[in-house]
């Protein structure tokens, strides 16, 4: 009778971006073993907004991550401009954000991941999964749980048969760095007719643009003149670089566990890039499924992942009408612009400072707004 081969590792993660290294992170702090694998190597960058929303910093935390504010450039709130001298803005209720070059918190996420014991294979793409092993170029690894943080386009999705959507819609995004000391102590969103720039300040001499739409060649130089204001800002700007573009998509799998294997971050579902939740969801799914995998019980994390989304994609279905309808967006913004606390508010419940009960009634208070605006 052949001898079964014991584990190599408790916890085998493929993708070591944030998600998957948020999930190195908080097993370890479990005592798990842990191997993350990804196929490039750090530090890695992706197109991203590098906006990280107080609660974002919070949900880090919680698993012991630090992110220093010398890693970045803090942001107040958020502003929303719209029509020509329509403008406004409000604090979060729960702290500042902070704009962080996706590199260095890659950087960042790594160090710590090491400090924290995690072994990590670069430039280690993974080919496969089959009979519970985990296929690499130069041989296998059979670990105990496989969890698949290979983003949004994961493949570890399909080789786990967890490939089918309840929902799915995308947009097409671009960014692109300015050397300019930021004109603004926000995060700031700039409304078009079909379009949206959002504006990170990153550093004391640069901002990350990230244009989105639903077209995929509509590219920030192609907009900017829509935005006088914005525009103007970057008149004198140095280009600090390449533009990057990438998929944003608002989607929801059926199942996001099957026998020994979950999926975490963007590859278990994603809200619109317009939120800037996405790092604070995958540092959300890092902590629960560590909870779980120490627990010996995928079905705790199956049955909560759903309710972390919850908000952020209340949110993310918000701002995708206000794209999609020009009547609500105009509206909307005037509503907003009418009342501060409304935005106040709306911000409370985006950062998750509000609960779903004052969200609902928020949600009406907006209502009310448009109805009579
Ligand atoms: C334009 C844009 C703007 C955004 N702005 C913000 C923002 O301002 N704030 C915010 O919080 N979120 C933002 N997001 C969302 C955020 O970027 C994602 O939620 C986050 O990157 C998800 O992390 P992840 O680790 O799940 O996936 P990823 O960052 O995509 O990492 C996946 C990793 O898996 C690796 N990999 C893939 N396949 C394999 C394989 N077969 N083997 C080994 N490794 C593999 C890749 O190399 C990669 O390193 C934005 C997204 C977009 C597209």
């Amino acid at each position: 009778m052949s001898k079964r081969r014991a584990f190599d590792t408790d916890v085998f993660i493929i993708g070591g971006g944030p998600a998957g290294l948020a999930a190195g992170i908080a097993a370890r702090r479990q005592g798990l073993r842990v191997t993350v694998a990804d196929g490039n190597k750090p530090p890695i960058d992706k197109p991203c907004g590098e906006g990280l929303m107080p609660d974002s910093l919070h949900a880090a935390a919680e698993i012991g991550i630090r992110i220093p504010e010398s890693a970045g450039h803090p942001f107040r709130g958020i502003r929303f401009h719209g029509e020509p001298g329509q403008m406004v803005d409000a604090s979060f209720p729960n702290g500042a954000g902070l704009g962080v070059r996706r590199p260095m918190l890659h950087e960042l996420l790594v160090a710590q991941a090491a400090e924290a014991g995690v072994e990590m294979l670069w430039s280690t793409p993974v080919s496969g999964i089959s009979h519970g092993q985990v296929e690499l170029g130069n041989g296998s690894i059979r670990p105990r749980w496989i969890v698949g943080a290979d983003g949004g386009t994961s493949r570890a999705r399909r080789w786990a048969g967890l490939d089918t959507w309840a929902h799915r819609s995308q947009r097409w995004a671009w960014r692109q760095h300015f050397q300019v000391a930021p004109w603004t102590d926000c995060m700031e969103i700039y409304w078009g007719a079909d379009c949206q720039i959002y504006v990170t300040p990153v550093a004391a001499d640069e901002v990350c643009v990230a244009l989105i739409s639903r077209h995929q060649l509509l590219k920030v130089p192609d907009v900017l003149s829509r935005f006088p204001l914005l525009e103007e800002h970057l008149r004198d700007a140095v280009v600090s670089s390449r533009e990057r573009g990438a998929i944003t998509a608002t989607a929801r799998l059926r199942r996001v566990t099957k026998g020994n294997f979950a999926l975490i971050g963007d590859a278990s579902g994603s809200v619109d890039a317009i939120t800037g939740e996405g790092l604070c969801l995958s540092f959300r799914h890092a902590a629960l499924l560590a909870t779980s995998l120490a627990a010996g019980d995928l079905s705790l994390y199956e049955s909560a992942h759903p309710k972390l989304v919850l908000r952020p994609r209340m949110m993310a279905e918000l701002m995708l009408t206000m794209d999609r309808w020009p009547l609500v967006r105009r509206r909307a913004l005037s509503a907003l612009s009418a009342s501060t606390t409304t935005f106040e508010r709306m911000l409370a419940m985006h950062v998750g400072a509000l609960g779903l009960r004052e969200m609902a009634a928020g949600g009406l208070t907006l209502g009310w707004h448009l109805l009579t605006s």
